[in-house]
């Protein structure tokens, strides 16, 4: 069994590195804190290319995997934001491992899409997992329009031509 006190954060990934992890008191949501290691001379403006002076430092989060079960798991960043020194524009680093789109990773993105596949319920991962039943939702929707397009391709190389379209049932109430 996993023992909080061991363990020991030696991660890093697209300039972050990973400092701490902490457990909220009432042991309901882990978090693991990173913080961004780029050095302000190795950025540029992305709008015309100058030097860049940092800004300020900026934090947010994403949802993830949860570590132990039952027990929601949050990354929590501590970024940098940039200002160009000759058009004066401002900008933030890149949060790595985001899903695009959502405020969780990629890989619970993945986890989510792998549960609906062995059909587990969207409450049933909400539960599993702490992540919010919209987010849920919308990974739902775009794994039945993967496995639509999937199907149709499918359909389409086999030479499949439909000539009837029956309509089985008509329910008035
Ligand atoms: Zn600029």
């Amino acid at each position: 069994m996993l023992c909080f006190d061991d363990i020991k954060v030696e991660y890093s990934c697209q300039g972050y590195k990973a400092t701490h992890l902490g457990i909220s008191p009432d042991e309901r949501s882990s978090v693991l804190f990173f913080e961004s290691e780029v050095k302000t001379k190795d950025v540029h403006c992305p709008f015309c290319g100058h030097d860049v002076y940092m800004h300020e430092i900026y934090d947010t989060h994403l949802n993830d995997v949860p570590i132990w079960a039952g027990v929601m798991h949050r990354l929590h960043f501590f970024g940098h934001r940039y200002k160009c020194k000759q058009c004066g524009k401002t900008f933030t680093e890149e949060i790595p491992f985001v899903y695009p789109g959502t405020r969780i990773t990629e890989r619970a993105a993945n986890q989510i899409k792998s549960f609906l596949k062995h059909k587990i319920s969207v409450r049933s991962i909400q539960e599993i997992t702490g992540i919010h039943w919209d987010t849920i939702r919308k990974m739902q929707t775009e794994y039945m329009k993967e496995k639509i397009a999937e199907r149709k391709s499918e359909l389409e190389m086999s030479g499949y031509q439909p000539r009837f379209l029956a309509v089985d049932e008509f329910a008035i109430h």
